[in-house]
């Protein structure tokens, strides 16, 4: 019998399980089908399985959704993150979108360009007209969306990046003000080193028409800016994708250059990759020595990472592909994006608070091993299986590698769902609140604490019934007579300085081959200046893109709309 929490349950029942299957064989299920690639090479698939099987139902490895929901079906999708090119013509615009329609249905997420698209007024050659511009559009991919929703799975989930220089810029960012409007869609800015700059410079910066290239004008860079930072801090949108920095790291330069990631904005990619996630949920990894405190058991985690990058290399080979485009681009990389998840708990079983220079070294410390433990098994599994077909005109040969199987092999993911199911915090982020409250199926509410804060006060001597029930309260410790280190170790997302919010997204971006999904937090009285050194803090770390969400701006958005911070 596996046990899982009561939110596991209900998250397994309302989308995972089959008719009359139980959590164990929804493992089984997923670890025979993935092991059946092993009997391609060769291999025990059998014996695979059944490491597999133990990795999924103890929780300490899970695949993205759609690998739990889809393996076993015929033409199962796997995976959960697809970029597509939207080309400037309205036959190129709507295949997209049939495209679009198709991922979705098969349980992925869409991140796109826009960037391509003539600007709104521009000239129409076929008609004579005015172009309606690539915002118009995104309308359109947002209703198509609405309308495909994908049966019992998920909703699909868009990304639109438009390009700093694009003219549009300013409808572009200011598209969600109205908060009824493109709930399908995470917008992100597409941020060049020469805007940055220009902000830093106080200088002027032209846009670009991208259908002829030519100057159509030129603002103040700070115009731009100014404006992303108020949206962001009215509702946390657009977010910021660093397209430089991004393609610094393009391990197939000569394949093209990254112009979106996915939906979620952990996983650039090539237009027509997709990417297979997995997570590592870290709280599993612990070993205590008698008498001594609980650490991180190296060897349990060089084991996972080996047996996931596996796993996720099975998945690749034997994913059914919704579109030939994406088949054969993903083929040529197969790029995989192991993470971790559950860090947040792990910082508390180990006594640290997650803002600590200390907690930032582990995380360091912890995706340096990860991605060096997942190169090797892919350099390992490129000798035995061959490498990636790009593999010879990518940036390994160079480095030394002889062989790679995978052009990419690590990705922190938001693990939204994943993380409910192995009971864990999600991905990197510090616990949102420390008491959860939830509605039982007669419609009463029941709030419970998060465990291991519960066992972390109470090995301290610290669980009163009356600290008990101010969490409950609160979710919070932070009014409570309680030591300082107690309130810094199990401080909240909201309690937590931006600045370590940015320096842990750092951390993990340092070793990590793709990006990291992460989310920083800001109080509700933060100001538009703390946005701003949140942006330029991200940015001069070489993070890959950055989210903001100040506490309940989405709640009072209608008050606050044009008031200004
Ligand atoms: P999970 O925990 O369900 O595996 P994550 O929260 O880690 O998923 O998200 C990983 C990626 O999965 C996202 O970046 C996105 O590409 C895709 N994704 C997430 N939610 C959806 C959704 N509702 N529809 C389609 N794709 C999604």
């Amino acid at each position: 019998m596996i046990l899982l929490s009561p939110e596991a349950e209900t998250v397994l029942r309302a989308r995972y399980l089959r008719e009359d299957e139980t959590p164990e064989l929804l493992f089984r299920r997923v670890a025979d089908y993935i092991a059946g690639a092993e009997a391609g090479y060769g291999q025990n698939a059998a014996q695979a399985a059944q490491a597999y099987y133990e990795l999924l139902a103890s929780g300490t490895f899970l695949p993205n959704s759609p690998a739990l929901i889809n393996a076993g079906k015929p033409k199962a999708q796997l995976a959960a993150c697809f970029v597509l090119p939207i080309e400037d013509s309205l036959a190129g615009i709507f295949d997209t979108l049939k495209h679009t329609a198709l991922i979705h249905q098969s349980g992925g997420g869409t991140g796109f360009s826009f960037s391509r698209l003539r600007p709104e007024g521009a000239r129409v050659g076929a008609t004579g007209g005015a172009a309606s511009g690539p915002v118009s559009f995104m309308h359109i991919y947002d209703l198509a969306t609405q309308v495909v929703k994908q049966g019992a799975a998920r909703r699909g989930a868009n990304m639109a990046v438009l390009r700093v220089d694009h003219p549009d810029i300013f409808t572009f960012i200011t598209a969600k003000r109205r908060h009824d409007v493109l709930n399908n869609f995470n917008l992100s800015v597409g941020i060049t080193d020469a805007f940055m700059e220009a902000v830093k410079q106080q200088a002027d910066f032209e846009l670009i028409n991208p259908q002829n290239h030519t100057p159509v004008r030129t603002v103040p860079a700070r115009e731009i800016f100014d404006l992303l930072v108020q949206m962001a801090w009215e509702n946390g949108e657009p977010g910021l994708f660093f397209l430089d920095i991004v393609n610094k790291a393009n391990p197939t330069p000569a394949l093209g250059l990254f112009e979106s990631p996915n939906p979620c904005s952990e996983q650039p990619l090539l237009p027509y990759e997709s990417c297979v996630l997995g997570s590592i949920n870290l709280t599993r990894l612990l070993t205590a020595n008698k008498g001594q405190r609980v650490s991180l058991d190296k060897h349990k985690l060089t084991r996972t990472v080996r047996l996931a990058v596996r796993f996720l290399n099975n998945v690749i080979d034997i994913n059914s592909y919704p579109l030939p485009e994406v088949t054969e681009a993903t083929r040529k990389t197969r790029k995989i994006g192991l993470g971790i998840m559950g860090l947040a708990e792990l910082f508390i079983l180990l006594d640290l608070p997650y803002a600590s220079q200390e907690a930032v070294q582990l995380t360091k410390d912890i995706m340096q091993a990860v991605t060096t433990e997942a190169r090797a098994m892919s350099a390992e599994l490129g000798r035995e299986r061959g490498s990636f077909p790009a593999f010879a005109d990518s940036i390994y040969p160079r480095q030394g590698y002889e062989h790679m199987r995978n052009a990419t092999v690590t990705t922190i993911a938001p693990t939204g769902t994943i993380s409910i199911i192995a009971g864990c915090s999600s991905g990197i982020e510090p616990l949102f609140a420390l008491a959860l409250t939830r509605r039982v199926l007669d419609g009463r509410l029941i709030t419970s604490v998060n465990p291991v804060a519960v066992n972390y006060l109470r090995q301290q001597g610290l669980l009163t019934q009356a600290v008990n029930e101010q969490i409950a309260l609160a979710g919070s410790v932070a009014g409570l007579a309680l030591p300082d280190r107690v309130k810094r170790v199990l401080a909240t997302a909201h309690e937590i300085e931006p600045a370590w919010h940015v320096a842990q997204l750092a951390a993990a971006q340092a070793y990590t081959d793709n990006g990291v999904s992460k989310t920083v937090n800001l109080p509700k009285d933060a100001t538009c200046e703390d946005v701003a050194r949140v942006f330029f803090a991200a940015y001069d770390q070489g993070c890959k893109g950055v989210t903001v969400y100040r506490d309940a701006s989405r709640d009072e958005q209608v008050l606050s709309h044009g008031v200004g911070c």
